[in-house]
């Protein structure tokens, strides 16, 4: 079996609302055991079940990977998407079975790095937010940059506020605020 086309049988076991457009839901192994470890980064592909059709959807991992008691991820609303994301925040709630794919990571952290200049933007943050557990739990060093639409758009900006503090910096749309790639890069 290889990673990536290997499948969990798992419960959602809770469905979260973050803010108008992104819905968190959490999945939990249907034999009760932990979940496969995985590094900040990795993804899982959702499968739904769609009336007579199978949707496969990949989903950034945004928990800790310290934690395999379940898996979190945080979906966006897309209303001119093929569906995906529609079924998620309207057909998915908790007790529902559902199969994912095994983590997959194609975004993974260099830990070679002395230090990680993280730039993400809306629904970008999801994979970060894996990463930054990630490299706190192991002391290391890094910036994450983060462009939102509005503050109340700014998904999870308070929890990473909170949890970083000054390594975190926030930039809104609507205030015309703009990440200055020429000055970060040069220093
Ligand atoms: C590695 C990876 C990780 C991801 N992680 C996350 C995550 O953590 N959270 C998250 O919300 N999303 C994530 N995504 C995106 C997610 O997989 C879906 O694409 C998203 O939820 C929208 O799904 P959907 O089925 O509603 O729309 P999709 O069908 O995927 O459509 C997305 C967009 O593509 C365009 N599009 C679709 N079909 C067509 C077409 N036929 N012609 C032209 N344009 C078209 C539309 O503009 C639409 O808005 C990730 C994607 C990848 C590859």
């Amino acid at each position: 079996m290889s990673t990536g086309t290997t499948k969990l049988d798992v419960v959602v076991s809770d469905v979260v609302p973050v803010n108008d457009l992104v819905t968190r839901f959490h999945f939990r192994r249907r034999d009760g055991e932990l979940l496969p470890t995985f590094s900040g980064g990795a993804h899982v592909v959702v499968e739904m079940r769609d009336s007579d059709r199978t949707r496969l959807n990949p989903y950034s991992l945004m928990g800790s990977p310290l934690d395999t008691r379940e898996y979190t991820i945080s979906v966006r609303r897309d209303d001119v998407g093929r569906g995906g994301s529609l079924f998620m925040h309207r057909q998915v709630k908790p007790g529902l079975e559902m199969v994912i794919s095994y983590p997959v990571n194609l975004f993974s952290l260099d830990l070679r790095a002395k230090k990680h200049l993280m730039l993400a933007g809306g629904i970008g943050i999801t994979p970060f937010m894996a990463q930054t557990s990630q490299l706190a739990a192991a002391g290391g060093n890094f910036e994450l940059h983060y462009t939102c639409r509005t503050a109340s758009l700014g998904t999870y900006a308070d929890v990473l506020q909170q949890r970083y503090g000054s390594r975190v910096k926030l930039y809104h749309d609507d205030r015309e605020e703009r990440i200055d790639l020429d000055r970060l890069l040069s220093s």
